[in-house]
């Protein structure tokens, strides 16, 4: 069972507890996009019942009146078995979406899979015309031309700055190199990217600056920001702007969590308090 300390960065196990969620963040104002935690599944089988649980949630969200979608990480739809593995699932997930009506984002894991990844969503986002999208990190020197590479493709990007540790052959190693990275990829986004440009981060200074890329440009954004994180500022966001928060569920929780409470000295404090007070 979840505990109490997990639910600030976990929806719940089950996928019922994911949509509660989702109806819940609705009412003040967000909508909510659904991970079922799991990745690097190395046996087809697990992919293949991720993929199987992904079809049945796009088909409760379809069914229901929620603002609601889904978003899922490639190594968990089999990219770390086989790259067909992983192109046939999320086929099967893309095609349900389309047919629910349910927009499908797709992670993006270490440097090593862009390739696969950015190669796959772009054939399957040109032959759906849309209802996908695509997270691209500015740490990474290759975005900029990947950017390039999908501004007159159907669908989105999310912009993140990105949560792996590439070497520094492909990566820009400096907190500040990756932030100039982020401000230049979000101004070109804005420039370029007709459908609406996804803004991944909770820095308040990267979201001034896509507000004020937004008056400029006129392009449609939105804000993500993850389940637990700066929630108030995502309740005060929505009525300037659409936010939609990234909501994590399922049983395979507690890496997730940990990674959550590692990051940032404010979530290892939370989760001690939380601990100490039972
Ligand atoms: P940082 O650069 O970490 O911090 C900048 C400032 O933001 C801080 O000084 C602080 O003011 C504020 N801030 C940041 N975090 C917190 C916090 N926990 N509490 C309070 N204030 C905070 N990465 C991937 O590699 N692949 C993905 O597919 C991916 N998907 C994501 C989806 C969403 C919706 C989000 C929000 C992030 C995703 N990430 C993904 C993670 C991302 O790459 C970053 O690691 C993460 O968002 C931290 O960067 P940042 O821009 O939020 O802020």
């Amino acid at each position: 069972m979840l505990p109490p300390v997990a639910r600030r960065f976990v929806a719940g196990e089950s996928a019922a507890s994911v949509l509660d969620h989702a109806r819940r963040e609705n009412d003040r104002g967000v909508g909510v996009i659904c991970n079922l935690l799991g990745e690097h599944h190395r046996e087809r089988a697990s992919a293949d019942a991720d993929t199987v649980a992904y079809e049945r949630l796009v088909a409760d969200i379809g069914a229901s009146d929620l603002r609601a979608c889904i978003s899922v990480k490639p190594s968990q739809l089999g990219l770390s078995v086989d790259e067909d593995v992983f192109r046939a699932n999320l086929a099967r997930v893309v095609a349900a979406g389309a047919d629910h009506g349910v927009f499908v984002w797709v992670d993006m894991e270490d440097h090593t899979t862009v390739d696969a990844t950015l190669d796959t969503f772009e054939e399957y986002v040109r032959d759906n015309d849309g209802g996908m999208g695509l997270c691209l990190q500015s740490n990474l020197r290759r975005t900029a031309g990947d950017l390039e590479r999908l501004a007159d493709c159907p669908g989105k990007v999310r912009l993140v700055k990105g949560a792996y540790d590439p070497p520094e052959s492909v990566a820009y190693g400096e907190q500040s190199q990756v932030d100039d990275a982020y401000r230049e990829d979000l101004a070109f986004m804005f420039r370029e990217f007709d459908d609406g440009v996804a803004v991944g981060s909770h820095d308040p200074e990267m979201l001034t600056l896509a507000a004020d890329l937004h008056a400029k440009h006129g392009t449609p954004y939105e804000v993500q920001m993850l389940m637990g994180v700066r929630e108030r500022a995502q309740y005060d966001l929505a009525g300037a702007c659409d936010v939609w928060q990234y909501a994590p569920y399922g049983t395979s929780w507690p890496a997730y969590f940990w990674r959550r409470v590692r990051e940032r000295k404010g979530n290892a404090l939370f989760a001690l308090r939380a601990i100490a007070g039972g």
